[in-house]
């Protein structure tokens, strides 16, 4: 007997992978938490029946959600973590030495403990002594913060459930207030290409735009996701993406990884046509 995985896209459309066997199944006080093994795929964690991350294809999330930013802006010192309880993101941090403090919030501490036990290649980097955890809501966390981060990854679920709060107007507010005065605020920003996504990703964006004086939006490629066309949000105080993208001083580094370049860097903030549409259509409206 087959054993598969399905997440519904659409109301028309599944992404299916052929299961091994499920290593954990449980229930937070925040969501469902599944951790499946598969021949294709490796080991996958799944949020209230939502892919979030797989053993092939995570290092290209994570590695954009931490490099772009890193190659941007000259000294980072203290880094704010929202959601991100795998580990993944943090994992990348922890590979810069001049990073001097990480602070992870994650709503939910059965994730963390979860990915610990069972997905090591992304919780390796969490007992970095420079890592500070804290399981509580971003959004109420970062109201508490002024002028201290110099970059703040905004590493969530989708808007809808616990991570719906991460995507408002007063969220990405208290962020510009928590960010030093040369801060940055990377997020992950759903997918152009389904229309829920694309409208998810369209207020997003025009939330970010009303908050930030520069706020541009850079993709991937991740299998694994609605589309496989995944989008992130790049905000900030004062840095440009491409402009202030500083290739020697990143490159000097010799930080070695599987999808991040300084070239591809450049490449992903040059987004289709539509997706510019998309984007523009809602970066004047009132
Ligand atoms: N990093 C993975 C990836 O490759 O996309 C998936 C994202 S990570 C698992 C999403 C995390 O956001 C979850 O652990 C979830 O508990 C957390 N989260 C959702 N809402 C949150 C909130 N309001 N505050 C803090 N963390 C939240």
């Amino acid at each position: 007997m087959e054993l598969w995985f399905s997440e519904r896209h659409t109301p028309n459309v599944k992404l299916s992978i052929r299961v091994d066997k499920q290593l954990f199944s449980g229930k937070s006080d925040f969501q469902r938490i599944d951790v499946f093994d598969s021949p294709e795929f490796g080991r996958f964690l799944v949020l209230d029946g939502y892919m979030m991350l797989t053993e092939k294809d995570e290092f290209i999330y994570h590695e954009m959600i931490t490099h772009v930013p890193m190659a941007v802006h000259p000294d980072v010192k203290n880094v704010l973590v929202i959601g991100g309880g795998d580990g993944g993101a943090v994992r990348e941090l922890v590979r810069y030495d001049d990073i001097e403090r990480i602070d992870l919030v994650d709503i939910d501490r059965m994730v963390t403990e979860v990915c610990l036990r069972y997905l090591p290649f992304t919780a390796c980097g969490l007992n970095d002594s420079r890592v500070h955890t804290y399981f509580e809501d971003g959004l109420r966390f970062v109201r508490t913060k002024k002028n201290e981060y110099d970059l703040i990854i905004v590493d969530s679920t989708d808007p809808f459930g616990p991570g719906e709060g991460l995507f408002t107007r007063e969220f990405y507010g208290n962020c510009y207030v928590a960010l030093r005065d040369d801060g940055i605020m990377v997020n992950q920003h759903e997918s152009p290409f389904y229309g829920e996504d694309a409208l998810a990703c369209q207020r997003a964006h025009k939330r970010i735009v009303e908050s930030f004086p520069v706020s541009r939006v850079y993709q991937a490629h991740i299998p694994t996701y609605p589309s496989g066309h995944w989008l992130f949000g790049f905000a900030s105080k004062k840095y440009h993406p491409l402009k202030d993208l500083n290739e020697a001083r990143w490159n000097a580094r010799k930080l070695a990884c599987r999808y991040y370049t300084t070239t591809l860097h450049k490449g992903a903030f040059y987004i289709p046509a539509y997706v510019e549409e998309l984007l523009s259509n809602v970066e004047h409206a009132d």
